[in-house]
């Protein structure tokens, strides 16, 4: 039998339910049913579920003293309908590469309204950013600041940059530590004297109009003290630099990072409480200062999609090995959910055609991949699952299909929007004909 603390059951988020037939209903479809019109392996994303989110971020992180803006990071799911639904919420929109820039411009999502990030920009995507007009860039290094002075004046643009800094603040899922990371790849540190030559540098540019800084401390934080203390370091910094470089520090992104439920033991903070505080925060230490309140951003990700994702696999075989661990073959793969084998990522499962069905023991959800290391869920307790079930992992909806990939091969799923009892497919399921598309035969 299984053990006490491994027989939790999946949590449900947002419009989740078991219906009356003992399935999972998402957006008051039935998944079993979803998994029979779509195919498996299949993204679900709740669609109400992610507006809420979006809705709690706006709301909770404004004042009346202070502006604000709430970014997508979009790193963590993007689509055309995805770019759509960020538009409607009145958020902005964080990229940093070419490919998320242009699925956001032919979504037709406000230009203005763009963050780019990036440490290693191309002249191609700086050029592209810079032509499209997009709202900020955020400039990694020195290196990018030749770059975009020479595109803008090549084209006759002035462009509205913010800086990205490294605080040497990293934030761990339940700490901080100061000082401890000098080394991150992103960003310009600000210990360094450098990086005050690189703001007189901008500050001075007749093609770029300096308004402030960027950082990001990491992400999954589930210490509120941690965003706190960040925003001592930053305000601290902001008012250093203006001491020093007689510069206003217009605008201040905070960066994304809030942490998400995935499993026991995640306890995210209260978002509503936090936001507010952190305005608050911004507020007391820039009156110490007796300087003006910047313009606060904040980039959340993982904590507006991930909750809504859920994907849906169909078993196969189930094999218990000669060393004695159960396996359940599902129809997907490490290729659906990377972030099991790269950071040891817990999910929680259910079986979604027999949501009231006691577990019996304690399986390893594993896919179709050429790797050990493929594995999708382990250590979960589920009930005698069987060839044909329905497999529901929860909690997928950040930095699953973003990081999706074709290894062995295999197409892709498709995503799904459900609402109401309504569902559209956004993503189409990948076809063998997509898999060589790009194959050129000699
Ligand atoms: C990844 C990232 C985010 C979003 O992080 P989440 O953990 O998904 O909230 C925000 N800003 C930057 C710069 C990032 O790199």
């Amino acid at each position: 039998m299984i053990s006490e603390e491994s027989g939790d059951l999946m949590k449900l988020f947002g419009t989740m339910k078991i219906n009356e037939k003992g399935h999972l209903e998402i957006g008051k479809c039935d998944s079993v049913d979803l998994a029979r019109d779509y195919g498996t392996p299949l993204y679900v994303m709740d669609e109400e579920l992610i507006r809420e989110r979006c809705n709690l971020f706006k709301t909770s992180f404004r004042d009346d003293d202070i502006e604000t803006d709430v970014i997508y990071a979009s790193k963590a799911f993007l689509t055309l309908a995805m770019c759509k639904l960020i538009k409607e919420e009145g958020l902005s929109l964080d990229v940093v590469s070419g490919g998320e820039l242009y699925t956001a411009l032919k979504a037709g999502f406000p230009a203005h309204r763009i963050y780019m990030h990036g440490n290693n920009k191309t002249i191609e995507e700086l050029s592209m950013a810079i032509k499209s007009e997009v709202g900020r860039i955020i400039i990694d290094n020195r290196y990018e600041v030749d770059l975009i002075e020479n595109i803008c004046k090549s084209i006759k643009k002035k462009i509205k940059v913010l800086l990205r800094v490294n605080p040497g603040i990293e934030a761990h899922t339940h700490e901080y530590i100061k000082t401890t990371n000098n080394n991150s790849k992103f960003g310009e540190s600000i210990f360094s004297d450098d990086t005050f030559n690189i703001i007189n540098r901008l500050n001075s540019s007749e093609y770029m109009d300096f308004k402030g800084f960027h950082s990001h401390i990491g992400s999954q934080i589930f210490q509120e003290e941690s965003f706190y203390e960040h925003i001592n370091v930053m305000m601290d910094f902001a008012n250093n630099v203006s001491e020093r470089c007689g510069v206003v520090i217009r605008e201040l992104n905070l960066g994304g990072g809030f942490g998400t439920y995935y499993s026991k033991g995640d306890i995210p903070v209260d978002l509503n409480n936090l936001l507010c505080n952190m305005l608050n925060r911004v507020k007391e230490k820039a009156k110490e200062f007796g300087i003006s309140y910047p313009k606060v951003m904040i980039e959340p990700g993982r904590a507006i999609v991930a909750n809504a994702g859920t994907t849906l696999y169909r078993v196969g075989s189930v094999k218990r090995t000669y060393g004695g661990r159960n396996y359940i073959f599902v129809d997907g793969s490490m290729n659906d959910n990377l972030r099991t084998s790269l950071y040891g990522a817990q999910y929680e499962a259910a079986i979604a055609n027999r949501m009231n069905e006691e577990a019996d023991d304690i399986y390893t959800i594993t896919g179709r991949c050429c790797e050990s290391g493929d594995i999708i869920v382990r250590n979960i307790a589920l009930p005698n699952p069987k060839n044909e079930d329905i497999i529901a992992v929860s909690s997928t909806g950040a930095y699953n299909y973003s990081m999706s990939s074709n290894y062995n091969r295999l197409p892709r799923p498709p995503v799904v929007f459900v609402k109401n009892g309504k569902s559209r497919c956004v993503v189409k399921r990948e076809t063998y004909e997509d898999i060589i598309r790009n194959d050129v035969c000699f």
